[in-house]
């Protein structure tokens, strides 16, 4: 059972580092979330800059309608100044048209306003539109480093499942068995010293019985709490 016993040592040192580097490749891909989330932001950005732009524009039109509107309405009041026959008539005119010159200049001054909004938000979505594309470039070199992260993992992942296929013969069915259900269950921890007369794995305190057998190495001995196989690490 000695030689059992460190065979099984062999391959929980291989089953930890697998497991550690299954965990890891299937993590790999998260650790584009951020670089995602940025340009997702980036563009988020961008959008509500290019919908104030729209919404600048679109006043600045209906302005200037309002404008030409007004600039016809004093030409025609003009018009109407030379056919007019009393006083009372033409300053009722004069009027009107005094008001209409005043909101063209006032719609003159609005227009000023928009047309100068409308050029800060063109400045400003040409530099949204520059982070946009430099996360988007981000993102795809963050997608290029985790490929080849993860095809330097496999490699790895693939070297160690050879080196793991030379031991399995050598260990008992039977034990095999029982250590690969073990490592199933117990995320990749099957087998573990006996610490100050506990448990390595769950530090679950074992009677005397179960740490004598594990001196003797007869057989494999279990932790009754959680399943592992225990053994005596004589070097401690
Ligand atoms: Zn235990």
């Amino acid at each position: 059972m000695t030689e059992a016993l460190d065979t099984l040592k062999k391959l929980q040192e291989l089953d930890s580092e697998l497991f550690r580097l299954r965990r890891e490749e299937q993590h790999k891909p998260l650790e584009l979330e951020q670089a995602r989330q940025l340009l997702a932001e980036a563009q988020a950005n961008a959008s509500a800059v290019e919908a104030r732009l729209n919404t600048a524009q679109l006043k600045r039109k209906e302005k200037e309608l309002e404008l030409a509107t007004a600039e016809a309405s004093v030409k025609k009041l003009q018009m109407q100044l030379f056919q007019v026959k009393t006083n009372k008539e033409y300053s009722a005119i004069q009027h009107e048209i005094d008001q209409a010159k005043a909101d063209i200049s006032l719609l003159e001054e609005q227009i000023l306003e928009l047309l100068e909004t409308v050029d800060q938000l063109k400045r400003e979505q040409t530099q949204h539109l520059g982070r946009v594309e430099a996360q988007q470039t981000a993102l795809k070199q963050e997608e290029i480093r985790i490929r080849q992260e993860l095809s330097a993992l496999e490699a790895q992942l693939q070297r160690l499942e050879v080196q793991r296929a030379d031991l399995t013969p050598l260990v008992a069915s039977e034990s095999l068995a029982l250590y690969e259900r073990v490592l199933a269950n117990r995320d990749g921890l099957a087998l573990v010293p006996i610490v100050r007369e506990s448990c390595g794995g769950c530090n679950m305190v074992q009677p005397p019985q179960v740490i004598n057998e594990a001196y003797l190495k007869a057989k494999l001995v279990t932790c009754d709490s959680c399943n592992r196989i225990l053994y005596v690490d004589e070097t401690a």
